[in-house]
């Protein structure tokens, strides 16, 4: 019987052989789908490499695209990965939200459709929960389903739905029951992208980027059998997605070696900026760098800790909350180390980087709203998890 130790042997080996120079080190993760260009050969063979043997999703079944790998061997392939700075092979919503939901709650049917097309990176997926008058109160939501046959009649509209304009499928909240209270009416549905009933919009951000869309159904359809779970059980299924968004374990359950915070991030822009050093940002940047490292130390261990990989509960919107933070301290810090030279939008007399710092301070903001608020996690988990009163 292999041992894990031969197991670590067969790892090491097969990702010396097969982990490109091209994709070790920061680079593109592929988001699934056809529609965004992988950008080099590199990243194109580690994606395919991994997904022949199952390691885009290392813990799913092999008969859905996986590895069928024991917790404990997925640590190690982790581990490995980390070893020789291994870029994930494929991230996105397929691996990290929706597979994992239907790997719970799926059909046999769902799954033997769907599964291997998301490990293999062929399909990209959206999500559309938010409406203009459903955010944080997500379950007002009014887009409507109709049944019709074998099949679902759908109206209405999303907004904020990330990569809209790149995705082939999309996993929806929609209401099947007006009349049913209000978190009893709603249903999870799985439609296609490229069909007549659906326009896409994009959304400028302040950023300069347009990453999310607003989304129109007209009649879109949706098949009869990609209703997931039973009809009006809708609220319960999406909820579980949204604490594997939340919880970002998934995305490491999905192979991904994620940057490590080996190296402080600021030293070099200290070095260059402020060479003569400014006593608080130092301080700060340390006091950064020690809570990210705790931060990716806790998503770890409670991987390490769960028996079966699984997603934990309520629990995750305190790796959602800290993470939110920390990404906008990084922003916030960086573009401070920087001063002056950070107040470039564009043209010369600012770097590249500069440019960017910039950018991504601008951008950072919707970290604190994305996949709920600071305010909605924050109530989470006093209610769910500190099991403080409504
Ligand atoms: C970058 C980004 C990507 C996104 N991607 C997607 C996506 O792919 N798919 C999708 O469906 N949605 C997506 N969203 C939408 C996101 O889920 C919503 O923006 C979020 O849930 C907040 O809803 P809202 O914008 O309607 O704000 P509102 O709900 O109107 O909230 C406004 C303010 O009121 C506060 N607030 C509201 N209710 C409470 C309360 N009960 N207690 C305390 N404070 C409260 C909020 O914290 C917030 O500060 C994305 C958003 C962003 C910013």
């Amino acid at each position: 019987m292999q041992t894990l130790n031969d197991f670590r042997r067969e790892i090491r080996d097969w990702l010396q052989d097969n982990c490109p120079a091209g994709a070790r080190g920061p680079g593109q993760v592929p988001n699934g789908g056809h529609k965004v260009p992988i950008r080099d050969d590199d990243t194109r063979d580690w994606l395919h490499r991994c997904a022949r043997k199952g390691y885009t999703v290392p813990m799913w079944p092999t008969s859905y695209g996986g590895a069928g790998l024991s917790m404990d061997q997925y640590l190690i392939l982790l581990e490995e990965m980390r070893a020789i700075n291994a870029r994930s092979p494929l991230g996105g919503m397929g691996v990290g939200l929706i597979g994992p939901t239907l790997l719970e709650y799926g059909t046999d049917g769902q799954k033997a459709r769907h599964l291997p097309r998301i490990a293999s990176g062929e399909v990209r997926w959206c999500q559309g929960y938010s409406e203009p008058n459903a955010g944080s109160d997500l379950a007002s939501l009014q887009t409507r389903a109709v049944a019709d046959g074998d099949r679902y009649v759908i109206n209405g509209q999303k907004i904020w739905t990330s990569g809209a304009d790149h995705a082939d499928w999309m996993f929806c909240l929609v209401r099947t029951d007006p009349n049913a209270p209000k978190h009893e009416g709603i249903s999870l549905l799985l439609l296609d992208m490229d069909q007549p009933g659906v326009t896409v919009r994009p959304i400028q951000l302040i950023s300069g980027a347009s990453f999310f869309c607003e989304t129109f159904f007209d009649d879109a359809v949706a098949r009869r059998d990609d209703l997931v779970g039973e009809q009006g059980r809708g609220w319960t299924i999406g909820k579980r997605l949204l604490q594997h968004e939340r919880s970002g374990i998934t995305i490491l359950a999905g192979g991904a070696a994620a940057r490590e915070p080996e190296a402080n991030p600021f030293q070099r822009l200290l070095a260059e900026y402020c060479p003569r050093g400014d006593m608080d940002l130092r301080r700060r940047a340390i006091d950064y760098d020690m809570r990210h490292r705790a931060y990716r130390l806790t998503q770890r261990r409670t991987v390490a800790e769960s028996e079966d990989g699984q997603t934990p509960g309520p629990q995750t919107s305190i790796f959602e909350l800290c993470a939110a933070n920390l990404e906008k301290e990084e922003a916030d810090v960086k573009s401070r180390i920087i001063g002056m030279s950070g107040l470039g939008w564009e043209g010369e007399g600012f770097s590249a980087m500069e440019i960017h710092i910039m950018r991504e301070w601008l951008s950072v903001k919707r970290r604190s709203i994305a996949r709920g608020s600071n305010e909605i996690q924050m109530n989470i988990i006093a209610k769910r998890v500190l099991g403080l009163p409504d």
